[in-house]
Parts: structure tokens; sequence; C-alpha cells
């Protein structure tokens, strides 16, 4: 029977006093009931806009919520698995307003069906009624090929996954002492808990993938080396897009100012909010995030959790340009974290002590559209002023990093530095895959896995010879 509410049934979460005092993670998932109840919105669409339109890997969405509607959770997990590797991580960090839910015909007079929280109640169920799933994991007979993937990130550890189902010796090389890439040091515990992404590495271990850790290609071996003395007859490359980019205003180089990646990996990989580890992030209380993208919310959010008592998001153009997802800015504003839109910061200034203490901003207006089809901030000259700060954080941005392209002769890459490729993750160079923000520019989780399992498929019709 059809459930005729026109609005979801809303997901548990910690209140946002709780919340900001901890890093677990906000929402707490629905129960059986919720999830079945939620189900029975769905309206079993012939043209399944949410699926065709909306999944950019056409999860076949109607058919795994009608599976719950069932109460049959094993059987839509299976539904999801046959176009996802990575449900538990998808289900919680994708941007759903814009893609399947954006797309489902219940948003026309009310809210989307909650796709993306029967995703995770699905991949939760499955992990939680299969603790020994990792154990009994039986890697495919070898094929006698062997791949190198360079990248531990949601594109390389999807095209390792589909590499080792097919039977190949995959090896991961990553710089980091962690696999996961942007899902471990990136994304914060309270919207991805790192157990997720724990899980899902061990599967591929248990597979048979091999991870290389603290190695970075580029620097300590090259690709040609890797092909040509250790013998990998193909390579994926997925090395993100991860270098900050500056705003090369005065004073960004002072102690207290951080970009966002040092400022998220030091509390994501390094735990800087546990008392052993104090002193890994000097304590703030005065604390001004520079940006609007979800990076920006992230950071933000782990600095009212690490204890400020005021977190401020400076953004040069007005809410409407803002890039980050509803869903994140409404989280942000919750937790007590101020908004200052149409500003732009010109200075950062040092105390007595040589650390950040001020920055000083402009105020903005809204002139003409420019490339990115939103308006452009244009300075009030004269509207100067100074906000008193203890810590800094840049998130405005990331591109590509030259040490694998600058070291792969004939690698053709474009003019952002990103790698070059064909619809089927081929690079210039035979045997050579890439896929994921190295390919696109700094994009989103789902499309990185997409553009490994491409990758994944291509690599292995390239060493059988097809
Ligand atoms: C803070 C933050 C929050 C985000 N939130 C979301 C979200 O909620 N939803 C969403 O869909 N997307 C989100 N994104 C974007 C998303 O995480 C990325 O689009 C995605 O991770 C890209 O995957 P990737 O595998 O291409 O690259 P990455 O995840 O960047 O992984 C690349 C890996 O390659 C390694 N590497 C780099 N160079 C080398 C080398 N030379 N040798 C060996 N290893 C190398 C890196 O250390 C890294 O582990 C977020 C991004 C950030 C920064
Ligand atoms: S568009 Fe919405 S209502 Fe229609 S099948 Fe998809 S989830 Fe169900």
């Amino acid at each position: 029977m059809i459930n005729l509410v026109r609005v979801k049934n809303p997901m548990p979460e910690q209140a946002p006093q709780t919340r900001i005092q901890n890093f677990e993670e906000v929402c707490q998932g629905y129960t059986e009931d919720m999830a079945v109840r939620e189900a029975m919105r769905c309206l079993r669409c012939r043209t399944k806009p949410c699926m065709n339109k909306g999944c950019p890997t056409h999860v076949h969405i109607p058919d795994f919520i009608a599976k719950v509607a069932e109460g049959d959770f094993e059987a839509a997990y299976e539904i999801i698995r046959e176009t996802s590797c990575l449900s538990p991580v998808c289900s919680r960090v994708c941007p759903h307003e814009n893609q399947c839910e954006g797309s489902c015909v219940h948003g026309i007079k009310g809210q989307p069906v909650a796709i993306g929280s029967l995703e995770r109640f699905v991949s939760d169920w499955h992990a939680a009624h299969h603790p020994e799933e990792i154990a009994e994991i039986v890697p495919t007979a070898p094929s006698g090929h062997k791949a190198a993937v360079i990248g531990a990130g949601p594109a390389g550890i999807s095209c390792a996954g589909d590499l080792a189902d097919k039977g190949v010796d995959v090896t991961v090389y990553e710089t980091l002492d962690v696999a996961g890439g942007i899902l471990t040091y990136g994304i914060p515990a309270f919207r991805l808990p790192k157990d997720i992404v724990e899980r899902e590495i061990d599967k591929l271990k248990a597979k048979g993938v091999k991870f290389v850790t603290g190695s970075s290609v580029g620097k300590d071996c090259t690709i040609d080396d890797l092909m040509k003395k250790e013998g990998f007859e193909s390579v994926f490359i997925g090395t993100g897009a991860e270098v900050p980019t500056s705003m090369h205003v005065p004073g960004e180089e002072l102690p207290g100012v951080y970009t966002a990646n040092d400022f998220l990996m030091k509390i994501n990989v390094g735990k800087a909010y546990l008392p052993e580890n104090e002193g890994l992030l000097p304590h703030a209380d005065k604390i001004v995030i520079v940006g609007g993208g979800n990076v920006a919310m992230d950071a933000a959010r782990c600095a009212i959790r690490m204890g400020a008592s005021s977190v401020t998001i400076v953004y040069r153009r007005s809410r409407e340009e803002m890039p980050a997802c509803d869903a994140e800015i409404n989280e942000a504003m919750a937790e007590q974290i101020a908004f200052h839109y149409l500003t732009n910061p010109v200075a950062i200034k040092a105390g007595p002590d040589g650390r950040v203490n001020k920055i000083e901003c402009l105020r903005m207006e809204l002139g003409e559209p420019d490339a990115s089809g939103r308006r452009r901030p244009v300075p009030i000259e004269g509207s100067n002023f100074e906000m008193d700060v203890d810590c800094v954080v840049m998130a405005i941005g990331t591109k590509m990093d030259s040490a694998v392209t600058g070291t792969t002769p004939d690698l053709a890459t474009d003019k952002y530095g990103c790698i070059v490729t064909d619809e089927n993750a081929a690079t210039s160079r035979p045997g050579i895959f890439a896929g994921g923000d190295d390919v696109t520019g700094p994009l989103t989780v789902v499309k990185a896995m997409k553009a490994g399992r491409t990758a994944a498929a291509s690599m292995y019709a390239y060493m059988s010879g097809q």
C-alpha cells in the first residue's frame, strides 16, 4: 500500500547542542519500521527518473525500495550492490538533493522519497547482519594479470576492487600512511564514520589487493618504473586534485592560518580532538573559515567541535551562489556557525606573538555573471573592516598535483593540469588509465567511484587483449 504522506520520515539525529561536543555521526539512521514506512512512499514510477536521470551510477532505486517496503532488506542490498560498490559511503555523502532525490517526482508537490536514507539503512542493515562477511571473502582465482593503482581514494579503491574480482593481482600505491583518500582525511567522522571506510578497505585486502602506503608515485618511483621494472601491465591513476589554491593575500603564511586539507587532516587522521593529541592543533577561540563550498562547511563544523567559541564563514558571494549543499549549510547554521556573505579577505595580520590575530575584509556586491554563470562579486571601495581571530582556515578550492603527470612522458593533460581520458578512461599512453578528480577536477565520491569502475573494465579488456 502506498503511503501518501508528502514529507519524508525524519532521520533521527543528535541535537545540535549535543553533537557540537562530539565527533560521533550526526544522523543516526532509520529503524526497520521507519525504513518500511518511508519506502511505502515510493510510487514505483514507470519512467524511474530517480534512477535514470538522477543517479550517476543508475542504482535500481525503485526496485530496491520495493524490497525495503516488503521487509526483504537483504534483497534490497543485493540490488544496490549490482551497481554501487561503496553504498555505505555514497548513501551518507552523495549530494542526493541534486541527484536521485532531486529527480524524484514526489519532490514536485512535497518532499522526495528519502532515497539516501533508505540506501544507508539497507547498507547498515547488511553490515550489521553479516559480521562475518570479510572473513568469508574468497579471492577470485588468479587471471595471470598484474595491475597497479595509484591513489587509494574512492576512484582507486573502486578500480582495485573490480580488478581483484576479475582475478587481477592488484597493488595500490598511496602517498599517505592511510588508505581512503578524502573519505579518510577530508570528510569528518560526524558525516562519515571512519570504521565504514576501514571496512571497505578491509574487504579489498580480503580480496587480495595489496596496499603500499607512504609511497608517492612521481617521487619514490615513476609509472614507467612500475610498468618496466615491476611488471605491471596496466596502471590506473586516481590521485585526486588535492593541492590547495591560494588567495594570494598578505599573511596567508602566518602561524594559525591553515589550508582546509591540513586542518581537516589534523582532525580526521591526527585525531587532534583527543586529549592525548593535544598540541597537534593549538586551541583557537575565534575561527574564520574562508570559502562557501562543502569543504568550508566541514571545516567550520569541525572547528566548533574543537571547542571554538565563535566560528564564522566568510564567503564573497551571497547565499544563493554558495556551492555547498543546502543540507550542509542548514546543519552548519543549526550548529551556531555564523555566515558573513558578500565578504572577502584582503589581509591576514599577526599579533605581537607573531600568530594570526586579525583578518581584514572588504564588503562585496554582486555584478554581472562571470564564466561560471554566477554573479561576479565586486568590491565596495572603502568598506574594509577587521575581525579578531586566532585561527583562519582557507577552504577556497584545490587543483591537480603534477607529481605523476610531470614524470610520465606523453601523458596528455588539459590547461588545468587534469589528465585527458576518453570515455573508457584511457589516457594518451597505452595501458595507462585515469579517473576521478584528477580527470574532472574536484567533483563527487560517486563520480570518482564510477570512473574507477569504468577504468577497471577497460584495464581488464586491455590486459586480456580484447
Ligand atoms: C573536505 C571534503 C569534503 C567532501 N565532501 C564530499 C561529500 O560530502 N560528497 C561527495 O560526493 N564528495 C565530497 N567531496 C569530494 C570527494 O571527496 C572527491 O570528489 C573524491 O574523494 C575524489 O576521489 P578520488 O579518488 O578521485 O580522489 P581522492 O579522494 O582525493 O584520493 C586520491 C588519493 O591519491 C593519493 N595520491 C595523490 N597523489 C599520489 C601519488 N603521487 N602517489 C600515490 N598516491 C597519491 C592521495 O593521497 C589520496 O589518498 C569532498 C571533498 C573534500 C575535500
Ligand atoms: S522518482 Fe521517487 S517515487 Fe518515483 S520511483 Fe523514484 S523514488 Fe519512487
